[in-house]
């Protein structure tokens, strides 16, 4: 016989709840399935994360604004230098409007690139603590 914590009523050694109030009387540790299956899901996760990190950088769109930058940035600097040269004012305020335009444009790529390598960091951090919390669960376990 033993006696519940809850009540102090006198219970069979069997039973896994106090007939008397209810209380669950044997530690409930959780299936070692369970234990397999977070463990799954974890390198599942680290392994997805990290493929999207990968992939946040090596797409098409990715390189496609990385090369828009450098040529804008290219063609930038010949309408600065092109206006800078330019003795007619018109014509400099002209360059210079055009300079402006490819400012935007760089402005836009860097936007868009940023986005890109920030969810790329997020998702490889991500994919690296999965794989942590993966390695300690087994390391637990043993
Ligand atoms: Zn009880």
């Amino acid at each position: 016989m033993k006696i519940c914590p809850e009540c102090s009523f006198e219970i069979e050694e069997q039973a896994d709840v106090c007939p008397k109030c209810g209380r669950f009387l044997k530690s409930r540790k959780p299936p070692k399935y369970i234990h397999k299956i977070v463990y799954c899901f974890l390198i599942i996760a680290a392994v997805f994360c990290q493929i999207f990190g990968i992939y946040q950088i090596a797409n098409d769109d990715y390189k496609y604004y990385c090369e828009h930058r450098s040529e804008c940035l290219k063609d930038h600097d010949v309408l600065s230098n092109a206006a800078m040269s330019e003795k007619s004012e018109n014509l400099r305020n002209a360059y210079f409007i055009f300079a402006e335009r490819y400012e935007d444009m760089i402005e836009y790529d860097n936007k868009e690139i940023e986005k890109y390598r920030i969810s790329s960091i997020i998702s490889t951090v991500l994919g690296v603590t999965f794989m942590l919390l993966a390695v300690k669960l087994i390391t637990i376990k043993k």
